[in-house]
Parts: C-alpha cells; sequence; structure tokens
C-alpha cells in the first residue's frame, strides 16, 4: 500500500486525531511487521514535515512581520500568498521564493483545496473582512488563522467557528502574546496566585493617528482605536484573570479633538471592566496619545509592564520582586510554530475562535455601555 498517498489527501481536510483514528480503526487488522515499521515511519516523517502557509492579504504586517517570522519558523513556511494587489506579486515571489501556482487572489482563493503544498490560511485583512475570508478557506479544506480582531460582531465570529468547525479544521486568533515570555510569566502568576489574585488592574494603549484609513472606517474596522488597540488590554487583563472574562463593564467616550477625522468611531475611550470574583480593571485607549502600558496588582505583590506592554519587542517590565528580563523572542514565529504543531498533532490551540468571540462580547459590551452610558453586562 502505498502510504504517502494515503496521508496527502487526508491531511489538509481532517484534524490530525481524526486522522490517526481513521486510519488506526482501518488498519488495525492489516498492518503486521515490517508494515507496522513502515507505518510508523510515515506517520513519523507526516509529523516532522514543515506545514505550507498562505498569508492573505500583503499590508504592513503581513510585510513586516509575518513574512519575515515565516523565516524563522521550523514548524511551518510561506508556501504562498493570497492577493488583492497583482503588483506585489513579483516581489513577494522574489523575496521568498514562492511557486508561481501558489499564488492565488481574492477571487480563485477556492482553488487552494486543489493544493497539498498549503496547509494553513493567515487572514491579515481590516477586520470586516475576517469572516468572508475566514470561511472561504475553511471550505476549502484549510486550517485557519485570523488577525485581531477576529471579527466585527460577535455573530461574525460564530459564522467563522462554525464553519471551522464543520470543515473540521482548527481556527485560531492571531493572538501572539500567549507566546511572549513576560506575558506567559503573567498568566503562571495569575494560574499560581503568586501575588494573590491580581484584583487591580490598569492600562492605557494608545497611538497618534493622523490619517484616513480602514482603522477609522467603522465598516471596516468595527470600530476605531477600541477595536484595534484597546483589545490588547481587553485580553491581556482576561488574562491576568487566569482566563477569567468581565461579567459588566461601563464605559465614556472622551470629546474629540479631530471630529473631521474621527466620524465614524471614536478617537478616545475610556472603560472599566468587572471580573467575577471582584478584581477591576480601568483601562483607556486611543488615536490621540501615544502609550503602552499595564499594571496588574494583587495583595501580595504586583507587576507592571511600564513600556511596550502589548507590541513586539522592547517590553520593560517591572514586578514588586524586581525586574523581569527576558530575551526577546520571535512572538510571531513562536505563534505561528505552535499552530503548526497543534495541526501536526491533534492538539487544540490555545488560542482558538472562542477567544476571539469572547473578546468581541466584551467590546460590543463596552460600545453599548458608552452609548447608553449605562453598566452593561457581558454577553457571552
Ligand atoms: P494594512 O492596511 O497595512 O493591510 C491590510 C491588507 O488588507 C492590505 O494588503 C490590503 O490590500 C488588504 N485589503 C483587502 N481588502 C481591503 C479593503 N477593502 N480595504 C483595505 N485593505 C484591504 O493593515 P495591517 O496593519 O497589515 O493590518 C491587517 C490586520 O492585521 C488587521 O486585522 C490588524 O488588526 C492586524 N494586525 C495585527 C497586529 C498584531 O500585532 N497581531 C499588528 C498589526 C496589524
Amino acid at each position: 500500500m502505498n502510504w504517502t498517498k494515503l496521508i496527502r489527501p487526508l491531511k489538509s481536510n481532517f484534524p490530525r486525531r481524526d486522522f490517526l483514528r481513521g486510519l488506526s480503526l482501518g488498519t488495525a487488522g492489516l498492518v503486521t511487521g515490517s508494515r507496522l515499521g513502515c507505518l510508523a515511519e510515515v506517520l513519523s516523517q507526516n509529523k516532522n514535515r514543515k506545514l505550507g502557509v498562505v498569508l492573505l492579504g500583503l499590508g504592513k504586517y503581513s510585510t513586516n512581520q509575518l513574512g519575515p517570522a515565516l523565516r524563522a519558523t521550523k514548524r511551518c513556511y510561506l508556501a504562498g500568498i493570497v492577493t488583492g494587489s497583482p503588483e506585489k506579486v513579483e516581489k513577494w515571489t522574489n523575496d521568498y521564493g514562492l511557486k508561481q501556482q501558489n499564488v492565488y487572489n481574492y477571487q480563485n482563493l477556492e482553488k487552494i483545496a486543489d493544493n497539498p503544498e498549503i496547509d494553513i490560511v493567515y487572514v491579515v485583512t481590516p477586520p470586516a473582512l475576517h469572516p468572508e475570508f475566514v470561511i472561504r478557506a475553511a471550505k476549502a479544506g484549510k486550517h485557519v488563522i485570523s488577525e485581531k480582531p477576529m471579527a466585527t460582531s460577535v455573530v461574525d465570529c460564530d459564522r467563522m467557528i462554525a464553519a471551522c468547525k464543520a470543515a473540521r479544521v482548527q481556527l485560531a486568533v492571531g493572538y501572539r502574546l500567549h507566546y511572549d515570555l513576560y506575558h506567559k510569566e503573567m498568566m503562571r502568576l495569575a494560574k499560581e496566585q503568586d501575588f494573590g489574585p491580581f484584583m487591580k488592574m490598569t492600562g492605557d494603549r494608545g497611538f497618534v493617528f493622523g490619517q484616513r484609513a480602514w482603522r477609522i472606517d467603522k465598516k471596516l474596522g468595527g470600530g476605531g482605536p477600541m477595536m484595534d488597540l484597546g483589545i490588547y488590554i481587553v485580553h491581556g487583563a482576561c488574562m491576568a484573570a487566569n482566563g477569567a472574562a468581565p461579567v459588566s463593564v461601563t464605559a465614556v467616550e472622551e470629546p474629540k479633538t479631530k471630529p473631521e477625522l474621527f466620524n465614524e468611531v471614536e478617537e478616545t475611550i475610556r472603560w472599566t471592566m468587572d471580573f467575577p470574583n471582584g478584581a477591576k480593571c480601568q483601562a483607556v485607549t486611543s488615536f490621540n496619545h501615544s502609550a503602552d502600558k499595564f499594571r496588574i496588582e494583587g495583595a501580595k505583590g504586583w507587576m507592571d509592564f511600564k513600556e511596550h506592554a502589548f507590541t513586539y519587542r522592547g517590553i520593560v517590565c517591572e514586578t514588586s520582586r524586581g525586574p523581569l528580563t527576558y530575551a526577546a523572542i520571535n512572538q510571531q514565529a513562536a505563534q505561528m510554530d505552535d499552530f503548526a504543531d497543534c495541526i501536526l498533532t491533534g492538539r487544540k490551540t490555545q488560542v482558538g475562535g472562542e477567544l476571539g468571540r469572547r473578546d468581541m462580547a466584551i467590546i460590543a459590551a463596552v460600545y453599548e455601555a458608552a452609548r447608553t452610558g449605562k453598566r452593561v453586562d457581558v454577553k457571552l
């Protein structure tokens, strides 16, 4: 029997555990002796191969972070691109040595179903377009990563999760900070409660945004800084709460200093999140000031991300026990390698669609609180 032929068509259409289960049942009575050795070898080769990733949407994040990170990954590599801009194709194919048959556009995306070199589609477009592309990629039988925010509504998150479930592919959100050493330490502290539960949290995330683009276009971005930057504080606070989500929120939108630019979305918004154990987070996000800070306090100690709390490098972090200094890691490479490993081993990703949906539900509550001026319960 040609095991390679057996494995190839199955691997991109089924989660690994389904594949292994199917294979072991189907071959239980047949495989003995040297055949068993051959099967073990093929399985081990398959487990050790590098998965092919296509980047869909070749803007700044793909160009400056994800593409370069895919040169550093060990479990996956850049196999192709999906782009709506033909003028970008030559540079990408030259820079990464991509095959012409692995170049797709937004119209012929479905054809990746027939391409065994592609295992993962990474959607890196404005948020409102994530659902369409994630669903199309899943229907083509590919595992999917959606950039954050996962979508612009909870209903769309549900559609994405359902499509991936129906296609039996894994869905991850680009929550790279789960792989960052400082944030891993925060999760450890939250879990082991070294400093006690973190009861008081504060966050500020912003940059000055001065041009018309999808980040301030309600239809494409779903909102302004809350969707683009505030989501980091939402997510970080849930990490610091050991994975719990807030039960209710309050919010106030500040008056706009550039109403002509921020005519569709907020410019600055302040909000609070109340957690089930009584912990509180006070946060602000803005396209009118620069900040990237996050501080959490428990009865027995504190952790303070003083600079670059949520960015790729340059994190400055102190704790009540002294400064933390970890070697910088490539967060994006670690994130993509872990996803590839999940697919190869059948493990479920720790940054699945449910987390993206949870954050979307919290953000929706924050917007409703700002609109109504009332405390709003988070409907998960
Ligand atoms: P960008 O504007 O630089 O790139 C967007 C890409 O989408 C471009 O290639 C553009 O051609 C394409 N696109 C397709 N249809 C479009 C449309 N109708 N309008 C506008 N662009 C369209 O944006 P970016 O900074 O690369 O962000 C893309 C995604 O990545 C967003 O979801 C963003 O939140 C996310 N992002 C994540 C991080 C992170 O650290 N995880 C960092 C930056 C951006």
